[in-house]
């Protein structure tokens, strides 16, 4: 198998972990990892020691890879509202492209136990939510100011975890100042 992000180098059989064999590049650290042979890691490793990634050596690819298996293209996935790269899948394959420093950011976020939820349609939606919620949330905290903007912030977690919110918020709309 060749690699999809170099094109000319063989993937070799490496370990991600101990007891995780992907099909690595040896030229730029991508890897193929096949999510039947995560699963049954992951059923016997609960927790790995936790190693910080680090940032710089994570490789940027924006580029649509090809399955090295069956050459068809991968599907881009989210991975969470805290960074911008994504892991690709071959759905026909059930295997997984992570680029050179995927894995060990996975382990930073603490999202390595969880790979194949990653990859569902929840889990997107839910990333998409959290986006939107941050941006909705900088946008007011420029409206207000940090200081009013963040006792409002703290109102409405309150607020939210009332049973009676509904008359709350009535009451603040209604109410005579
Ligand atoms: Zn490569
Ligand atoms: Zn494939």
């Amino acid at each position: 198998m060749q690699c999809t992000q170099c094109k000319t180098q063989h993937l070799e059989p490496d370990e991600l972990e101990p007891g995780l064999i992907a099909a690595v590049c040896p030229q730029c650290q991508g890897a193929l990892l096949s999510l039947m042979n995560y699963r049954f890691w992951a059923d016997r490793h609960t927790s790995t020691a936790d190693v910080a990634a680090n940032a710089d050596e994570i490789a940027e690819v924006e580029s649509v890879h090809s399955c090295p298996k069956c050459s068809r293209l991968m599907t881009k996935y989210q991975i969470g509202a805290s960074t911008s790269h994504k892991l690709d899948l071959c759905g026909a394959c059930d295997e997984a492209w992570l680029d050179k420093g995927e894995w060990q950011l996975l382990k930073t976020l603490d999202l390595h136990g969880k790979l194949p939820k990653i990859f569902t349609d929840a889990w997107q939606r839910n990333i998409r939510k959290q986006r939107q919620e941050m941006a909705l949330n900088e946008r007011y905290e420029k409206l207000l100011g940090e200081e009013s903007f963040t006792k409002a912030h703290e109102f409405k977690t309150w607020l939210y975890q009332q049973p009676n919110k509904d008359l709350i918020k009535q009451f603040l709309v209604i109410a005579p100042d």
